[in-house]
């Protein structure tokens, strides 16, 4: 292949894909092309270039190879598409997007989905109490102590309520709400979303409280306040 480094250099995309084809054709028959490389090689103008291989598949057909079909033109354009580098570029973004994709996805499916609502000690229980319905469970804690979102949900209420002192109630995608009250301060507002174990406030003292500690209650998608404590065990969370 003496005459293919007399090639100029394609000034454009569609030049690129002549050459190339030139190249590809040129090669299976070195010595029979010689007339059309040298034809290639030598001319400068642009339209000059194109006329011996305007017709790649008669070209091909020429030489023998391609057999009858004209089908020259897809048969090049792969070609241009390997050494295209945005095109490269692309797919080694595409792929990077692929894998990000299935990190977040292990991810979230290792991710706790319900979570102890407060760090501190379990003291008392759902049921009666001092001739009272205590209609949640209590965890205490020094005031400060973290309160976390249960479970993924929206904030549906946030801010002064009556004996809890303050509350925050989450909606979950089942309807199930889950409350934390006498908190000291709250960090979220209402319409947030919020994830299981994102922090939501901190334990305090307000309200109808003895000492600082969460109380959390879980009422179901009818309203009823159910037990928090077989609600957590069956979601993997002790107490
Ligand atoms: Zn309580």
């Amino acid at each position: 292949m003496v005459s293919t480094h007399r090639l100029p250099p394609p000034p454009s995309a569609l030049r690129g894909r002549i050459v190339v084809a030139a190249v590809a054709v040129g090669a299976f028959a070195a010595a029979g092309a010689g007339q059309t490389l040298q034809a290639v090689g030598s001319d400068t103008s642009a339209s000059d270039e194109v006329t011996p291989l305007a017709n790649a598949s008669e070209g091909a057909a020429a030489f023998g190879i391609g057999g009858t079909a004209p089908a020259a033109a897809p048969k090049v354009l792969p070609v241009a598409k390997l050494v295209d580098p945005s095109a490269e570029v692309s797919k080694l973004a595409k792929s990077q997007q692929i894998t990000e994709k299935r990190e977040a996805d292990e991810i979230e499916a290792k991710r706790p989905k319900v979570v102890r609502p407060a760090p501190g000690i379990f003291t008392s229980g759902y049921g009666g109490r001092w001739g009272e319905m205590h209609y949640g469970i209590d965890i205490a804690g020094p005031i400060g102590d973290p309160i976390y979102a249960a479970a993924d949900g929206v904030v549906i209420e946030a801010g002064p309520a009556s004996g809890f002192g303050l509350w925050v109630r989450i909606e979950h995608a089942d309807g199930t709400v889950t409350v934390y009250g006498h908190m000291n301060t709250f960090s979220v507002q209402k319409g947030q979303k919020v994830t299981a174990g994102e922090k939501i406030a901190e334990v305090g003292n307000r309200g109808f409280s003895t000492g600082p500690h969460l109380h959390f209650e879980v009422w179901n998608a009818s309203g009823m306040k159910i037990n928090p404590l077989p609600w957590l065990n069956e979601r993997g969370v002790t107490l």
